[in-house]
């Protein structure tokens, strides 16, 4: 018989016929006549009850059912009394395809840390909190290709093995295939990386950005969907070592168009899982409403939904950093000390704490601050007249702080070649770059969107080591 994936099962009312179900056991409860197995094979959040008869031969083989097993069941669907779903399933017969020892199986049907889960990460889609993650993942992969789509943007593979070590954006992981016991050494004693696979030094990408302004520069407008990496040894809720961005480089386009589009595509995703991930949320939002019941009730953060909501009400606050610098100097936190790091004045560069104060007490709304001192951002942005700022936006969002960070772009070759002089940056591996500037130089603008910061917003979880299947950070690179 074919199987009937759950989620379309539970939609069915045409009781009385036969079907195959296949899933893994979350429960198994047995009474006097009858056993009750709830069943999930990740197509919903939602287990589908087997009611199973007892008689000899079930007998024996509920024996060997134990959470975590792996069953293919023919049955008949039914209407259902009472397990909280419209339709059951009444077992006619159960094959075992895979057993599960109770004494080994390391998930249980109770609720275990995400602690404890993050060290079962091989099990842990089998959790209801992280199937439903994955299955928001996946719809807000959806959600923002669907959203350029619409708008005509294309999208483009950037490379993940760069040439460059001055992308700008952060520490890089080396890549190299030569034999670290035996580098190759040339005359003075450094590494003679001409031996090496490339014929270069090589590092893979922390950012999309540079290459992506390239095919900006002739098709208008383009984004790019993949993995990036930062060797910070950073180890915080919001920092991953290989993490996907979203960055979208729009030609002819200004920092007000800029932050229009990345004010859009925020509310377009949330909106789409609001749509689509309704169930999912749902749980999300119980599962850290009970996370939160030891919290005093200030300190409890808004219902999940309701956050959502909340976000899409209103337009964003839009300030410049010299406006936030002020907000901050005057706040009771900075005068009393309570930051951990208190804002001395102009050119601090803004930690999580103060941006988090200006969204969640001072604004109350996502905030986008524009306008920063050129000495705490990248060699590429577009430099204001007064010879001290760039025209740089972030957007800071409750919980997490920033969520996205970009710029107009600098279109002048012959500021950004000052710039880089400046800065000692070794641009000789990224000619190409200063050459868009050279011919057909237009003002362009683009963003990065942290993929795992906006799940980490939607789902309502605290650390980003939960919102990836596979986190990878300082000393963890087990599954
Ligand atoms: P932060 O100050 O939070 O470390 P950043 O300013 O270094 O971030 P950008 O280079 O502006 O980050 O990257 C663009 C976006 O990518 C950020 O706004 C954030 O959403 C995301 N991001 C940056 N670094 C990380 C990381 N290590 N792990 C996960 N997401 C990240
Ligand atoms: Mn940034």
């Amino acid at each position: 018989m074919k199987r009937t994936e759950i989620r379309s099962l539970l939609e069915r009312t045409d009781y009385g016929t036969a079907v195959n179900v296949k899933g893994w056991v979350r429960t198994k409860r047995s009474s006097k006549n009858v056993a009750f197995i709830a069943l999930n094979d990740g197509s919903t959040i939602k287990n589908v009850q087997i009611v199973v008869e007892m008689n000899e031969e079930n007998d024996k083989l509920l024996e060997r059912i134990h959470t975590g097993a792996a069953l293919s069941i023919d049955g008949v669907l039914t209407e259902s009394m009472g397990s909280g779903q419209s339709v059951e399933v009444q077992s006619k017969s159960i094959e075992i395809l895979g057993e599960a020892n109770p004494d080994e199986y390391p998930l249980q049907p109770k609720k275990h840390s995400l602690e404890f889960l993050r060290e079962k990460a091989h099990l842990r889609f089998r959790t209801n909190t992280f199937s439903a993650i994955a299955r928001i993942r996946h719809a807000m992969i959806f959600a923002v290709h669907n959203f350029f789509n619409d708008r005509n943007f294309y999208n483009i593979h950037t490379p993940i093995i760069t040439g460059s070590d001055a992308e700008g954006a952060g520490e890089m992981f080396q890549v190299t295939t030569m034999n670290l016991e035996n580098l190759p050494k040339k005359e003075d004693g450094s590494i003679d990386f001409e031996k090496d696979f490339f014929g270069k030094a090589a590092n893979l990408t922390v950012s999309g950005q540079l290459e992506g302004e390239l095919a900006a520069l002739a098709m208008s407008n383009i984004y790019t969907f993949g993995p990036t990496f930062r060797a910070e040894n950073s180890n915080t809720s919001r920092h991953l070592a290989e993490f996907w961005m979203i960055e979208p480089e729009m030609a002819f386009y200004d920092l007000n168009d800029n932050m229009d589009l990345a004010e859009d595509l925020l509310k377009y995703v949330i909106q789409y899982a609001l749509d689509h991930c309704r169930e999912d949320l749902e749980f999300l939002s119980k599962r850290q409403q009970d996370e939160e019941k030891t919290k005093k009730e200030d300190e409890r953060s808004m219902e999940l939904i309701k956050k959502l909501n909340f976000v899409l009400a209103e337009p964003f606050v839009r300030l410049t950093y010299t406006e936030a610098i002020d907000v901050l100097m005057n706040s009771k936190l900075n005068k009393k000390k309570k930051f951990q790091y208190i804002i001395e004045g102009w050119g601090a560069d803004l930690q999580s704490e103060h941006e988090r104060y200006l969204v969640e007490k001072h604004f109350k709304r996502p905030v986008i601050l524009t306008d920063y001192p050129a000495s705490i951002k990248a060699f590429y942005m577009k430099q204001n007249e007064d010879g001290k700022t760039v025209r740089a936006m972030d957007i800071l969002f409750p919980q997490i702080g920033e969520i996205v960070g970009g710029s107009q772009r600098e279109e002048s070759y012959n500021k950004l070649l000052i710039k880089i002089k400046e800065l000692d940056i070794p641009m000789e591996s990224m000619w190409w770059y200063l050459e868009t500037r050279k011919f057909g130089s237009v003002p362009h603008s683009g963003f990065g969107l942290g993929f795992e910061r906006l799940i980490l917003f939607l789902t309502g979880m605290s650390n980003i080591r939960d919102v990836i299947p596979f986190p990878r950070t300082p000393l963890n690179l087990e599954f």
